[in-house]
């Protein structure tokens, strides 16, 4: 968020949904969700029926609004938005649920932060279509049902595990996100350029997919920092060389590692000796929820081989010690 904030935060979201891709054809990589995904909107489209309600979970920025649009788009159906922290009583999903349309796709974001009691009406709404509005307080109080038209949930979270059993059981379908390849980032990349009418030479866009850390949104930001370092320096095609001079300015390394990425390493490693340290432990060193060391930091350092999970807690691998300069002493980690 911070290279977000220095450039205009509304500017940066106007250029995000321009480069959102609008069909499942134009999404890039998951294959495995594509191809489960269309499945499930074709299967739904003979039966004339509304789609099954779709979990989609995996860390930030690897697509999960897009596909709920992307999924309206396809169903032909009006979308909602809204987001687990901005439901905080039954009645506020009570007020969404109940001027849904029919066939209408509801989006919730972070799904995983409702409360509780929304949480127990959501389970209704999806199985049955119905809920129920409490009327009044204490013995006197009455449940008025109400049925809803049938809708398709598409719930995101960045972990299925942080939702509970029940809610998880009611969705037909879960697709699990991953890390994009280097590759898959090129080719978003090179779509994002010629959207925005961008000249960089294959090497160029190789440099900006191996620092986006596996994930389209930065790769999109990267590349509209890129952009803006270009046109200071009045340099028209982009070479890999310029686009390493304009990453290097900002918090990205050569790995795509981020300023949280680092800080959770480098403190496993100088204030805990390279672990086994536990994840909370090791969040509150570096001034982080835990939920967002184990969602945001840890997938991708997982995936990079530079952070281990052991039963006795978290460790930095030998490539860790080494990403970071530092010499790793024979008695650490392990
Ligand atoms: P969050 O969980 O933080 O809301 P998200 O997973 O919903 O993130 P999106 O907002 O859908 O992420 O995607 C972020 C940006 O990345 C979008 O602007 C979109 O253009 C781009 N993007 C995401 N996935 C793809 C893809 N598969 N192909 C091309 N562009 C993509």
């Amino acid at each position: 968020t911070s290279i977000v904030s220095a450039a205009g935060e509304a500017e940066e979201r106007a250029l995000e949904s321009a480069l959102r891709p609008k069909n499942l054809a134009d999404f890039v990589g998951q294959a495995r969700v594509r191809r489960q995904l269309s499945l499930v909107l074709e299967a739904s489209r003979i039966r004339e029926r509304t789609a099954d309600h779709v979990l989609l979970s995996g860390p930030p920025g690897l697509g999960k609004t897009t596909l709920a649009m992307i999924i309206a788009a396809e169903m032909n159906a009006p979308l909602r938005i809204s987001s687990g922290p901005a439901i905080q009583h039954a009645g506020d999903l009570a007020a969404i649920l109940s001027s849904l349309t029919e066939g209408e796709i509801l989006f919730l974001d972070e799904i995983h932060r409702m409360s509780r009691p929304a949480e127990e009406m959501l389970y209704m709404a999806m199985e049955d279509f119905r809920v129920d509005i409490v009327v009044g307080k204490g013995p006197g109080a009455t449940a008025i049902p109400l049925d809803l038209p049938p809708f398709t949930l598409v719930g995101a979270t960045t972990r299925a595990g942080l939702l509970p059993g029940p809610l998880r059981d009611r969705f037909g379908f879960t697709g699990h996100l991953e890390f994009y390849s280097t590759q898959e980032l090129e080719l978003v990349l090179r779509r994002s350029a010629m959207l925005l009418d961008l000249k960089i030479s294959s090497a160029g866009f190789a440099e900006i997919a191996g620092r986006s850390r596996g994930t389209p949104r930065i790769a999109n930001r990267l590349l509209r920092r890129v952009r803006d370092w270009a046109l200071v320096h009045g340099i028209d095609e982009i070479d890999a060389r310029s686009a390493a001079a304009a990453l290097d300015m900002y918090e990205v390394d050569e790995r795509g590692l981020d300023r949280l990425d680092r800080e959770v390493l480098t403190a496993l490693i100088t204030k805990f000796g390279g672990g086994p340290v536990g994840l909370s432990t090791l969040a509150i060193a570096v001034g982080e929820e835990t939920e967002t060391v184990e969602t945001v930091a840890e997938p991708y350092l997982v995936r990079e081989g530079l952070l281990g999970r052991t039963p006795r807690g978290r460790i930095a691998t030998p490539a860790a010690w080494e990403h970071l300069g530092l010499e790793m002493p024979a008695s650490a980690a392990g």
